[in-house]
């Protein structure tokens, strides 16, 4: 427990403690300097049609610290969301793809493609989503069919009244919707057909044993039969062997997101990846 040693200063009995305690603040004030000299930037890892024809990306935060080194959402996604900074952060996020994303619908080549951004059940909660997000399209002029948010089932769990509603006005303004990580949580069945959805994605840890574990290919055949089912497309993510995505496409999904065809890539080699292979 902390003891007040004097104005505003803690110390902590616990040298463990202390030193989480501070690592936290430290990264905490990290994130907020971030945000304010531009230190995040946003990769795209491509999408790809049965043919290997790109058809869209996802976009990947990212932290660029002064010394060049490149954190991954697994080193700070946690602190932006328990100290709030998701909501400023995730504002960040969906006006940098927007943009993006209006560049790519300027040029023939690249004007079809969809652009998925991952959006936190704090943030798509927030009262503001609706109007900051229409916002956004209007400063950047982007043509909101070429997006879709990726949601969780927690979201969709935790809050489903609210999160329907607001799904159902976006979607009025073209906005489509992907269930991110599906198969990791506790969504039931009467949640999927009552939401405006347009997409699961299997998530990345049945990908990994598909090939050798049993309950992981049952898990993926059932995750596409409910799709198909459901008329929802689906997308599988974590694809990194020409192995997994023949059990993919035999098991009827034909869109693919991995390793096998490319990491998230910066905007610009993105979108020469995707004049390539359109
Ligand atoms: P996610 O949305 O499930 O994103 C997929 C993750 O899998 C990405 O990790 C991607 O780099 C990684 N991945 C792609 N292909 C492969 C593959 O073939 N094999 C394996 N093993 N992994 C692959 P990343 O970029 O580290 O992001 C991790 C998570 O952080 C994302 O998981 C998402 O939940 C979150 N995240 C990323 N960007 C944002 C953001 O802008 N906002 C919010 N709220 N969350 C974000
Ligand atoms: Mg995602
Ligand atoms: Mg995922
Ligand atoms: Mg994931």
């Amino acid at each position: 427990q902390a003891k007040a040693c004097g104005r505003n200063t803690y110390r902590f009995h616990d040298p463990a403690v202390q030193a989480a305690w501070s690592a936290r603040a430290e990264l905490e004030s990290g994130l907020r300097r971030a945000l304010r000299d531009n230190e995040f930037v946003l990769h795209y890892q491509p999408q790809l049609d049965r043919s290997s024809r790109v058809i869209g990306a996802e976009a990947l935060l990212r932290w660029r610290l002064p010394s060049g080194k490149l954190l991954y959402p697994s080193e700070f996604i946690q602190a932006t969301e328990e100290s709030g900074l998701i909501i400023d952060i995730g504002r960040w996020v969906l006006q940098t793809a927007c943009a993006e994303l209006a560049r790519w619908q300027r040029w023939p080549d690249t004007a079809g493609l969809t652009l998925s951004v991952n959006v936190s059940a704090s943030q798509f909660t927030e009262p503001d989503f609706v109007p900051m997000l229409q916002q956004i399209f209007e400063e950047t002029g982007v043509q909101p069919s070429g997006l879709k948010l990726e949601l969780t089932e927690s979201l969709v769990v935790s809050d489903f009244t609210h999160t329907a509603h607001t799904m159902s006005t976006l979607k009025q303004r073209g906005i489509s919707f992907s269930l991110d990580d599906f198969g990791t949580g506790y969504s039931s069945l009467a949640y999927l057909r009552k939401l405006p959805l347009d997409q699961l994605k299997i998530d990345h840890s049945f990908m990994r044993d598909v090939l050798t574990d049993q309950n992981d290919a049952s898990i993926v055949r059932s995750i596409i039969a409910l799709g198909d089912s459901l008329g929802l497309q689906v997308i599988a993510e974590g694809v990194e062997t020409p192995g997994q995505r023949q059990f993919l496409s035999d098991a009827g999904c034909f869109i693919y997101q991995g390793f096998l065809y490319q990491h998230a890539l910066s905007a610009e080699h993105f979108t020469q990846y995707a004049r390539m292979v359109h």
